[in-house]
């Protein structure tokens, strides 16, 4: 096992085997952060064994080092890599912004905040809010909890500008992760034992890197999350949740309360099915919530005799945007996340061949005027991309070799890759050979066409 993360771990939510049997795997001893181990078990099988994170929330692609120039110029702020021990002090902040958006109190906390007319009125952003299907501060925990935002986080170095700096685009939770990304900065000299303005782990420092990491995912100063907010994290919930140890040191990984195991049953129709990681939990008492921004129709039903370990979800219509799944056991505190898109609520053919898999994706997911740019963004699922020309190429001789071109609902299809300036590639599956031809990247792809998304085959 490597761990890549700056936590160390001494238990961490499995699955494995045959069946992917959820389960906590505890460590006889800590594999520190970025090391690796090699362990075995004498009373369980190891095959197929892999990380099941369902910590979803706050999951920032971080950048820290390679990207900056070199602060030549000593007569202005420059902004560049941390140090190693300024690249400590930024992950162990940010694992307890992480350890806290996974947690069932944070959420209720930041309800609670905003929901505080008094507070709310001092931020534009949070007066103008109109959705009534989401709460403003659900919004924005979901938007600070999307997973893949890039942040590169810088430390600012020779002429002080402000404690911190940060900016991004605003990510948005229409998406299945984000496509933005931002950076954050924080003065030097608050991270430098050696320096007189030294702060080390205290408030001050806390606020402004959850303030800066804030801009860095697109929330402004009227917005609430970065004054405000952020102010009312550090010297409140953090106080609260966090002892001064685990503030001023990294924390080891956590395991939610409950695994999530979601299986598709029929279209629209999921059943999950749920792991307490903590022996002698209660299966009956399980905090479930659905969080969307769609308006969409979800049915509960509780499985009698079944222990109440299972819930069957059906969904009114295939959802547009995420809808995420949180549950946490009563007396839990870290919850488990997971999401669904469109794609995961249908059965879709599926063929896999020459290292690839390749998902026709039904037109019930497809809107008609999504244009050629749009339909890049509906092959959602991990590592998928819209096919190219070569790869539909590909999947039309497999079909035909197999006799499975008639099984196609629609024998059209486009292309990501670009043969002309504003052009993609029509595809037409016949039965002798595939036929292509320009298609215009802006027009929609109308009623009569689908798409095909290929992964790398697991
Ligand atoms: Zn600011």
């Amino acid at each position: 096992m490597i761990n890549r993360t700056p936590q160390p771990i001494n238990t961490l939510s499995i699955r494995y085997g045959e069946e992917k049997t959820f389960g906590r795997l505890n460590l006889s001893s800590t594999l520190p952060a970025y090391s690796q181990a090699k362990f075995q078990s004498s009373t369980h099988s190891l095959v197929n064994l892999a990380h099941e994170n369902q910590l979803k929330l706050f999951d920032p692609t971080v950048q820290i080092s390679g990207l900056t120039p070199d602060c030549a110029d000593k007569t202005k702020a420059c902004y560049n890599d941390p140090y190693d021990y300024e690249r400590v002090f930024y992950e162990n902040i940010m694992i307890n912004m992480r350890n806290s958006f996974n947690r069932k109190s944070f959420q209720s906390y930041i309800e609670n905040y905003f929901a505080d007319a008094s507070v709310c009125a001092n931020y534009s952003g949070c007066v103008d809010y109109k959705d009534p299907a989401l709460s403003y501060a659900t919004r924005n925990m979901m938007m600070m909890g999307i997973s893949g935002h890039q942040m590169d986080m810088f430390v600012m170095r020779d002429v002080y500008a402000a404690d911190g700096m940060g900016g991004g685009s605003l990510p948005d939770i229409g998406l299945h992760q984000s496509e933005g990304k931002g950076w954050a900065s924080y003065w030097h000299a608050y991270m430098d034992p050696n320096s007189g303005s030294y702060r080390g782990y205290n408030n001050m420092s806390y606020l402004s890197v959850f303030h800066e990491i804030a801009h860095g995912y697109g929330f402004n100063h009227s917005s609430g999350m970065t004054y405000g907010f952020a102010d009312s994290w550090t010297n409140t919930y953090l106080q609260q949740h966090f002892t001064q140890h685990e503030r001023e040191n990294s924390n080891a990984h956590q395991v939610p309360s409950v695994l999530t195991k979601a299986e598709l049953l029929e279209e629209r129709k999921v059943r999950l099915s749920f792991y307490h990681t903590q022996p002698g939990a209660s299966a009956q008492d399980i905090e479930l919530q659905f969080i969307h921004n769609d308006g969409i129709d979800i049915k509960v039903d509780y499985i009698e005799g079944r222990d109440n370990t299972s819930v069957d979800v059906t969904f009114g219509t295939p959802p547009v945007a995420p809808v995420y799944v949180r549950s946490v056991s009563g007396n839990g505190e870290y919850m488990s996340t997971l999401q669904f898109k469109g794609s995961d609520l249908i059965p879709l053919p599926r063929y896999t061949f020459g290292g690839k898999a390749y998902t026709i994706l039904d037109k019930k997911l497809i809107a008609p005027e999504t244009s050629g740019w749009g339909i890049r963004k509906l092959c959602d699922q991990p590592g998928q991309q819209l096919a190219t020309k070569a790869d539909y190429q590909a999947l039309w001789n497999y079909m035909s070799a197999n006799n499975l071109l008639g099984t196609l609902s629609t024998n059209k299809f486009l292309s990501r890759d670009e043969p002309a300036s504003w052009y993609i590639w029509m595809l037409e599956f016949n039965a002798r050979e595939m036929a292509s031809s320009y298609y215009q990247l802006g027009v929609g792809i109308g009623n009569d066409k689908a798409l095909v998304c290929v992964a790398p085959a697991n």
